[in-house]
């Protein structure tokens, strides 16, 4: 982390910098517990920004018993004492005011506090709010007296404490700094600053830790603002012209082809979204620049074909295609799906297979040792076209004779470097397309996948039925038998139904062969994040989609824990009169592939009417005489969750209905929930997915909906709020400067400053920024 080029120093070498240690600046005592947080340069220093402010005048809190509590107020009375347990040891009993509530303060070592807080005094105390005798108290708090010299002007940082060390210390230690490296050159060009009206980068840095006014704030916060989007769309940008600087191998295809004759077979005509797709895919394959296409689509709009006929292409040009899916019940339907499709095209060698035609292989962890082996040899020997496997295929030892393509099936779980292992698959960079299973907002597809060209599928095929979605009250019986109702009429008409929970049973504790079920939890503070610079805080802790709710209650708002699979299934089984003789199974991630597989195939064939399952079924899952979803506590469950699920239904000729029941019941709680209600309205009132993907946005906050890497310590994006316009149009802004910047110069030697902030800032964060979750 030694950032010592970052920002050129003005004064020479012998004055402190950016890169200098804080063990040097702030001693060993300060400096120790910053280490242990990842803080060693002064630059990491400065990078720690305030969470909050407060304004040092007296403010009015709300005060909950065991809370942690900030608050400026002054002190009324302070009086040394000695305890009456011990009349030999004294404490400090103090009263202070915030202008509305009085909290009594104790401290037992007193002579530091005694001389401080004099009546009069204006402080910050930070402790846990505690009662006594029906009066509120804080046990030593740390204080930090306000100088009446700026008693009514300053604005207080307030940074997350760090180990031993309080806010304050924090800020003297932040003042210490910011004083010693004094002055820096800015990185990025003048005339960018110029352009955009913002300050430089040392002025930004001062005020967003030492703010005046809330202006001054402002003004850092701009900056700082643009300096994220631009170093993260400069590296993007870079990523991608590097990679379009790599020999790939051009696959044009070739006339009266496996594509050829696919395309003469299929029983549909493609959509104009898959046609224009379909010809842009075409024309990037038949250049060696290797491809890197994002391809989103809504739940069925029918990115499988488009995908399978640049498959076809690449096969037809002498390559191979690898198809990787995140699950294995995927992977396993892919492989169904793709060689039905096929018909004759996918059986070569076999009897019947047409004479143009390669094979398809399916590659899974739980496949006997004898089918692997055959899997693993016609891979490698390149009698398999299509290999398909899941994300795990390019940790193993898979060979493949001439990897040409690959295309990775839902891209939330598939990062940078897992794409990195399976182009080192190839001899030459493979092309590449990723299909998101849901849309993504334009402000996460810019930043999140900004190194590829995306393209989009916004209309659904022909002749899809209409989806109806319903809310209902889950400890409503009316309601619920209702429900089961349509389910058991759907049965009775030969259709087929889903009903979802989110966890699998009472003693579910979190593993990893569980990874595939699990609730987008979103919690009440999900979303907060218009606050200052941390606000996407909300969503520490939120798991992505791969969580698993624990089963027990849920603390925060004391609801029953959520009905688990086990339950579900007991209760359709027993206590369920509607459904007597309907055929249930279970499917959920705890069975092995091939149980799970087994139990899609029997569902697939109309064997079993009701699957009862986790969100395994999330993604893909194409049983077209399958009408009716329940998905059970479904306000746990992200919005784009939903959409997903809900697109399992619809997919044949017959109408779908989905319910989501939820024990919300915004009628009967003040609190409501709200969030919860709305993202459920918000689904029951739209099938449009880019508009939802934009809701779930807004509603979640970006640190759920980057995924896990954006939600540790040290987020990429602090500033950005991408679902607000403002930021988005940012992001737009600096994408063109960052092109503009690299369009001739991809190492930016014009700009060493900017490069070397750049390499400083990524350095050891690249992976995990790039990494998406
Ligand atoms: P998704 O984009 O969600 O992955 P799929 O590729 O699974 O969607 O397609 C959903 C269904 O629609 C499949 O059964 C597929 O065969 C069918 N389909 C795809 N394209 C068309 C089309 N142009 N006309 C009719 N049906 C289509
Ligand atoms: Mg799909």
């Amino acid at each position: 982390m030694a950032g010592e080029t970052t920002w050129v120093d003005r004064e020479g070498a012998d004055r402190a910098g950016p890169g200098s240690s804080l063990r040097s600046l702030l001693g060993k005592r300060t400096a120790d517990p910053l280490d242990k947080v990842g803080l060693v340069t002064a630059a990491d220093l400065l990078g720690w920004y305030p969470r909050t402010y407060l304004e040092a005048k007296l403010s009015t809190t709300q005060l909950h018993e065991g809370e942690h509590l900030v608050v400026v107020a002054e002190v009324l009375r302070a009086a040394v004492a000695p305890i009456r347990s011990n009349p030999r040891k004294k404490l400090l009993r103090a009263t202070v005011t915030d202008g509305t509530t009085e909290i009594d303060l104790t401290f037992f070592s007193h002579w530091g506090p005694a001389k401080d807080l004099t009546p009069g005094t204006l402080a910050v105390f930070s402790g846990k709010a505690g009662t006594f005798n029906g009066r509120w108290q804080l046990s030593h708090p740390d204080y930090q007296v306000i100088q009446d010299s700026v008693r009514h002007q300053q604005i207080l940082p307030v940074y997350r404490a760090v180990d031993k060390l309080t806010s304050w210390q924090i800020g003297t230690a932040m003042g210490i700094v910011l004083d010693a490296v004094g002055d820096l050159e800015d990185p990025v060009p003048d005339e960018l600053l110029r352009r955009h009206g913002l300050c430089d980068r040392a002025t930004a840095i001062r005020l967003i830790h030492q703010p005046r006014t809330w202006g001054d704030l402002e003004t850092a916060r701009a900056r700082l603002r643009y300096d994220e989007a631009l170093v993260l769309q400069t590296a993007l940008v870079q990523r991608r012209l590097t990679a379009a600087a790599d020999e790939g191998t051009a696959r044009p295809g070739r006339p009266g082809g496996l594509l050829d004759a696919f395309d003469a077979a299929l029983p549909f005509p493609l959509t104009e979204g898959q046609r224009i797709v379909g010809e842009e895919l075409a024309h990037d394959l038949a250049s060696p620049v290797p491809m890197h296409r994002l391809l989103q689509g809504d739940v069925g709009s029918g990115k499988t074909v488009v995908a399978l006929r640049a498959m076809l292409q690449v096969v037809d040009s002498g390559g191979q295609a690898a198809l990787l899916a995140p699950t294995e019940v995927l992977a396993a339907q892919h492989d169904r799906s793709i060689r039905a499709i096929m018909g004759p095209l996918a059986e070569a060698g076999l009897l019947g297979g047409a004479d143009d035609a390669t094979r398809v292989v399916l590659l899974t962890g739980s496949m006997s040792t004898d089918a692997r082996r055959r899997a693993l040899s016609e891979a490698a020997s390149g009698q398999a076209g299509i290999v398909i496997g899941t994300h795990a295929l390019i940790q193993e030892a898979v060979q493949l004779a001439d990897l040409g393509l690959v295309v990775v099936d839902e891209q939330h779980r598939f990062g940078v470097e897992q794409r990195d292992a399976l182009r080192a698959k190839a001899a030459r960079p493979p092309h590449v397309l990723v299909m998101t299973a849901t849309p993504i907002p334009r402000s996460v597809a810019m930043t999140v996948f900004g190194d590829m060209e995306t393209a989009v599928l916004r209309e659904l095929p022909a002749g899809r039925s209409p989806i109806t979605t319903h809310v209902v009250r889950q400890g409503d019986g009316t309601w619920m038998a209702r429900m089961w109702q349509v389910v058991a009429d759907a049965v009775a008409a030969g259709r087929q139904a889903y009903v979802v929970c989110g966890r699998i049973g009472d003693s579910d504790s979190p593993s990893g062969d569980e990874t595939e079920d699990g609730f987008v939890e979103v919690g009440p503070s999900a979303g907060a994040g218009a606050g200052g610079p941390d606000g996407a805080d909300g969503a520490d802790g939120i798991d992505g989609a791969d969580g698993i709710d624990p089963g027990g209650t849920d603390e925060a708002t004391a609801r029953p824990p959520a009905v688990s699979l086990l339950q579900a299934y007991d209760l359709l089984l027993h206590a369920t009169p509607q459904l007597q003789g309907v055929r249930f199974a279970l499917l959920h991630g705890r069975l092995s592939g091939e149980e799970k597989d087994a139990v899609m195939r029997r569902f697939a064939a109309g064997e079993i009417d009701v699957l009862v399952a986790t969100t395994v079924i999330e993604v893909g899952v194409d049983v077209p005489n399958a009408t009716v979803m329940v998905v059970l506590d479904a306000d746990r469950f992200g919005i784009s969750q939903l959409h997903q699920l809900r697109g399992r239904v619809g997919r044949g000729q017959h109408a779908g209905t989905c319910f989501l029941a939820t024990p919300v019941d915004p009628s009967g709680d003040p609190e409501g929930r709200p969030v919860a209600w709305q993202r459920l309205q918000a689904v029951a009132g739209t099938t449009d997915g880019f508009a939802l993907a934009e809701q779930d946005l807004e509603l979640r906050g970006e640190g759920d909906v980057l995924g896990a890497s954006q939600s540790g310590r040290r987020r990429r994006i602090r500033m950005l709020r991408l679902a607000n316009p403002r930021d988005v149009e940012l992001i737009a802004e600096a994408r063109d400067d960052a092109q503009a910047l690299l369009r001739d110069d991809v190492a930016l030697t014009a700009h060493p400053r900017l490069a070397a902030w750049l390499a400083d800032t990524l350095d050891d964060e690249s992976a995990a920024y790039l990494e998406r979750g």
